[in-house]
């Protein structure tokens, strides 16, 4: 149930039917709007049969929400959110680029590729400490060693980092060391690790899930915000479908789609969906077409020798080529991308 307040409701009205609401034994969660105030009223709504909440002071009107999710759709915020990364903001007129390593292999080639990502324009740089792979055998991560660098090399650069979570154990370690959390696509629906990112104070950077439908990508995001963490960023990274040509099949409509149901931000992540470097460039710039918030790219010193996902790491030479071609995409669709090296 959405509670929708008079644009002139007062905040003793306001707190007042807080109080009601919370002696009902239901959780209510508030959006302070620039007209008017909305509440998202949590837990099992039967009673609000008995307690009519219409006949509150300072009400316009109550609403019940016909969609599964809350807190994360536009009846809830009608104004876009921006996720404020300290002063890198995710949402707004600029395009938001993340780009790295997709593992940290070592300090080195951490800071070479953080630099040069960042002369181009990157202002998040990313970079995985902890690895889902699909093979045990695979490349597991260097685990806080790597968040260490992670930490060492956004200090030099001033870049911010996004990195991945696997366990929710491991969140107040995370917090020590990322600027955002990163819950990967394999763990869209692992919601002991939702609801500990939901209580955390750093944003999360939500991936879809692999075979995850909008609904449900939406109600894991609904998880983070029921715990009280509303700065989430939603990433379209490909879902899987018939086609074996990519790795998985970039669903670009999820933006536009997403962006109605939903006030949070939209980034794509063109490598993982494509899986092949020659395909990153033109489904970065359809992307930002589509109106992605964001991008999140992977980038690497010398891709022959990455220890994971090496056939769709852009060289850095790349990466600031397609830069510069999104920068002029953004701009067709009144937006921008930063271009430091440019300028
Ligand atoms: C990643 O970004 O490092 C990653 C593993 O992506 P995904 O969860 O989308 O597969
Ligand atoms: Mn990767």
């Amino acid at each position: 149930m959405i509670i929708v307040l008079k644009p002139n409701a007062t905040k003793r009205q306001i707190s007042h039917l807080v109080e009601k609401i919370k002696a009902l034994g239901l959780k209510p969660m508030l959006s302070e709007g620039t007209e008017r105030t909305i509440i998202g009223v949590i837990g099992p709504e039967d009673v609000l049969r008995v307690q009519p909440l219409e006949v509150f002071p300072g009400v316009e009107k109550v609403m019940p929400v016909l969609k599964p999710y809350k807190l994360v759709s536009r009846e809830f915020k009608p104004q876009s959110t921006i996720v404020d990364i300290d002063g890198v903001k995710v949402g707004g007129r600029q395009i938001v680029i993340m780009a790295g390593p997709c593992s940290v292999e070592g300090p080195e080639m951490l800071l070479q590729t953080a630099k040069i990502v960042k002369q181009t324009g990157a202002q998040i740089l990313r970079g995985g400490a902890f690895k889902p792979r699909t093979s045990p055998y695979s490349f597991q991560g260097l685990g806080e060693e790597g968040l260490k660098y992670l930490r060492d090399t956004a200090h030099a650069t001033g870049l911010k980092v996004v990195t991945e979570i696997m366990d929710p154990r491991d969140i107040k370690l995370l917090e020590q060391y990322t600027d955002v959390i990163q819950i990967g696509a394999r763990n869209m629906q692992n919601f002991s690790l939702l609801k500990e990112a939901g209580l955390s104070s750093k944003p999360v950077l939500l991936k879809r899930g692999l075979s995850a439908t909008i609904n449900e990508f939406l109600l894991a995001a609904e998880y983070i915000l029921s715990q009280g963490n509303f700065n989430v960023i939603l990433c379209e990274r490909g879902i899987r479908a018939f086609e074996d040509q990519t790795r998985f099949t970039l669903d670009l409509q999820a933006v536009p789609v997403i962006k109605k149901l939903s006030h949070l931000p939209v980034v794509v992540d063109p490598s993982h969906s494509t899986g092949n470097y020659e395909f990153v460039g033109p489904m970065a710039k359809a992307a930002v077409a589509a109106g992605a918030d964001g991008l999140i790219i992977e980038v690497h010193p010398n891709p022959e020798v990455a220890l994971s996902d090496g056939p769709q790491s852009l060289l850095p030479e790349k990466f600031a080529a397609l830069i510069k071609e999104l920068d002029k995409v953004a701009r067709a669709v009144g937006r921008t991308v930063c271009r430091r090296a440019a300028r």
